[in-house]
């Protein structure tokens, strides 16, 4: 499958890595829109938040465990934001899903 997150995942394609364990990685976006901007991917393929199961959703609570831990470790002790893209409304451009963790200034709402 030709996917750029997956491609991520398993190494074919460099990044920076933030966290890494057996069934998630983050790593920092390539177009920074904070001065911390990190994705936190599945390493399972799972193409949006709209593809969620029962099945497969425990990854994404422990995606949250480690948005909790990154945020800890970078100093964002004022807050972040977490944001996920889904489909085509929603401004999603990579079909990987992804969880946004944005911090170091602060954020508007309602965003865009
Ligand atoms: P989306 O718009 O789908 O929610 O977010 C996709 C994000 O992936 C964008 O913020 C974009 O900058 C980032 N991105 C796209 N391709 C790459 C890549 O090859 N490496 C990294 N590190 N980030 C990427
Ligand atoms: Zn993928």
């Amino acid at each position: 499958m030709d996917c750029i997150f997956c491609k991520i995942a398993n190494g074919e394609i460099p990044s920076k890595k933030a966290y890494e364990d057996d069934t998630v990685l983050a790593f920092y976006d390539l177009e920074p829109q904070a001065p911390v901007h990190i994705l936190i991917i599945p390493k399972e393929h799972i193409s949006s938040c709209a593809e969620i199961t029962t099945e497969n959703s425990a990854v994404v609570s422990h995606i949250f465990e480690v948005a909790a831990k990154l945020g800890k470790e970078l100093g964002l002790e004022k807050g972040y934001r977490i944001v996920n893209n889904c489909g085509e409304h929603g401004g999603q451009t990579v079909k990987h899903l992804h969880f946004h963790l944005m911090g170091g200034r602060q954020f508007t709402w309602p965003a865009g």
